[in-house]
């Protein structure tokens, strides 16, 4: 049995990147490992409302399966256009050296002798500063522990043509040049795990992040929607999920290293498996 710790930017990322996968390997018997960069808070400790998002991590984690939940410490840097001063009692987590953040998430890679690391790809998917913070810090984590690394994604040409359905439902706004560099070309993914067998767990696990899905705006209009689908229809939409090991072709040419300089200065995630460790992964299927 492996353990496998799944690194993501925020509370509920772990659901929409690798909820599938994580009850998985959690329904068979892989010890699952959920580490979370920041608490998804913007403000100070203490505010009303500053651990609820934490709560509903522990309560999605609990639904698939995972055994253990980790916070390394920082808040939210937020998504707009705007990255706000820090709060007085800790730091965003884009504000967290590469280096500072990766010792700490190697920390639970060595205590729990993890045997895969699961982490984002080079735009972070979507652009969230974040999430591109994921990336960096993820691979640098992998230098340090020598740990094998699979970055969650989805092929890029499928995500146009969801955002392209969604702007016409009005869902995103997005205009499709920006869209262009989200997330990695279906030729460089490199596993792609159907996970429609666990639909139920993931959709509750989503449900379980009550204060995005009863909040405003589009992005949580899509939530509602996603947890109100039945079942069936919400495992043909998310049914798959998709990992790119070695980083993919994301290391060139890709816009979004213009706008985060330093990533490619990171460099790609080691290719080696550590020794003795799991030469394959648990769960995954070449595609
Ligand atoms: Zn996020």
């Amino acid at each position: 049995m492996a353990t496998i710790v799944a690194f993501h930017a925020h509370p509920d990322d772990e659901v929409l990147a690798t909820g599938g996968t994580l009850a998985k390997l959690a329904a068979e018997g892989h010890r699952v490992v959920i580490v979370v960069a920041s608490d998804g808070w913007m403000g100070a400790l203490g505010e009303p409302g500053s651990t609820t998002r934490l709560d509903e991590l522990r309560a999605s984690a609990a639904l698939l399966g995972a055994a253990r939940v980790e916070h390394l410490g920082y808040a939210d840097s937020g998504h707009g256009p705007v990255l706000f001063p820090d709060p007085p009692d800790r730091k965003r987590f884009v504000r967290a050296g590469v280096d500072e953040a990766a010792e700490r998430l190697a920390e639970v890679i060595r205590a729990e002798n993890a045997d895969v690391l699961l982490s984002y790809d080079a735009c972070g998917g979507y652009g969230h500063r974040d999430h591109i913070h994921v990336h960096a810090v993820g691979a640098r984590a992998a230098e340090l522990t020598g740990i094998r690394v699979l970055e969650a994604t989805a092929p890029r040409e499928y995500v146009r043509l969801v955002t392209s359905l969604l702007r016409t439902l009005r869902l995103v706004v997005r205009e499709d040049e920006e869209t262009q560099s989200w997330f990695t070309p279906r030729a460089d993914i490199t596993h792609r795990v159907n996970v429609r067998r666990y639909a139920r767990q993931k959709q509750a696990a989503l449900a379980a992040h009550r204060s995005v899905v009863q909040g405003s705006g589009r992005l949580a209009r899509l939530m509602r929607l996603l947890v109100a689908l039945p079942v069936p229809v919400f495992g043909l939409v998310l049914g798959s999920e998709w990992f790119a090991e070695g980083g993919g072709a994301t290391a060139t040419g890709i816009p979004c290293f213009d706008r985060v300089g330093g990533a490619k200065q990171r460099g790609r995630p080691p290719r080696r498996s550590a020794g003795g460790r799991a030469a394959v992964p648990p769960v995954s299927e070449r595609g």
